[in-house]
This record gives C-alpha cells, structure tokens and sequence, in this order.
C-alpha cells in the first residue's frame, strides 16, 4: 500500500478493527518514510446495477466523470473529485448492500458535492433530479441559502 503523502511503497499496520456491520476491516497505517498515517479499508466488492439492468462493479472514476461534466468552469480540481468519489463509496458501502443502483449513487453524490461547489450541485441535480421548471431551481437555490447563507 503506497504512502499516500510521499508515495513511499511500503507501510506498516498499527490497528485493524472490524466494522460494527462486520462487512469491512479497517486498517490504521503508518509510512515508514516519512511517518503519515492514513486508514484503508477492506471490503467485500460492490456492485451497481444500471438503468439498462447491466450489473457492473462500483467505479470511483465513473462517479469522477459523472461529476466532472457538472464541474465545467468550477474551481474544483481532480484531487476534490477523487475525495468525492470516495466519500460517496464509504456512503454507499456504509448501507450494506452489496450492489445498489444509479439512482442511490446518485443520492450519494449530491450531499458531497454541494459541500464541493454548489453550482456544479445544481447542474447536476438539475440532471438527476430532472428539474423540469424555474420553480424547481428556484427551491434549489431557496433551500442551498437556508443551509449555507452567505457570509456578509
Ligand atoms: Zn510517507
């Protein structure tokens, strides 16, 4: 498992511990190098069934794509993708399902990703919610100012 902070190849496991649903082990690890310690998680695979029916393993770079197209022209990088993707993987894997559908991954998407930017939020639940009205981005945008007012 390499270092996420310098990318030494090698780490060391200090604590392994089974989930509560016991579908996971997570481990604590340090580098050797450099010292950063940093969790991995063991899961048993995922599975997402698509609108077609083809079943398919979970891909974080899917997810990635999906968001990215909503992100055109938005000060978010590739390294927020990724922290993105995988917060949506721990919340998907966290139900304890081993295969799930598009439409629960994109539930998952839309929490992180207005915590991420909330234009790229809007299109892309614009898209996925299939707003179909002005009244559905108003109520949208209504509900974004409620949770996040602006700082003066
Ligand atoms: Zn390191």
């Amino acid at each position: 498992m390499h270092c996420p902070f310098c990318r030494h190849s090698d780490s060391r496991v200090i604590d392994s511990r089974t989930s509560d649903d016991g579908l996971s082990i997570r481990r604590r690890r340090q580098c050797p190098e450099c010292g950063g310690r940093f969790s991995t998680i063991e899961t048993a695979s995922l599975n997402v069934i698509k609108r077609s029916g083809v079943i398919e393993p979970f891909s974080r770079e899917k997810v990635m794509s999906g968001v990215r197209k909503a992100c055109q022209g938005r000060p978010v990088t590739e390294g927020d993708l990724a922290v993105l993707a995988q917060t949506v993987e721990e919340a998907v894997r966290q139900t304890g399902a081993s295969q799930v559908d598009t439409n629960e991954i994109g539930l998952a998407i839309l929490g992180p990703l207005r915590e991420l930017d909330e234009v790229a939020y809007l299109r892309f639940a614009s898209v996925y919610q299939a707003f179909d009205s002005l009244e559905d981005f108003e109520s949208a945008i209504e509900q974004l100012r409620i949770d996040h007012p602006r700082e003066a």
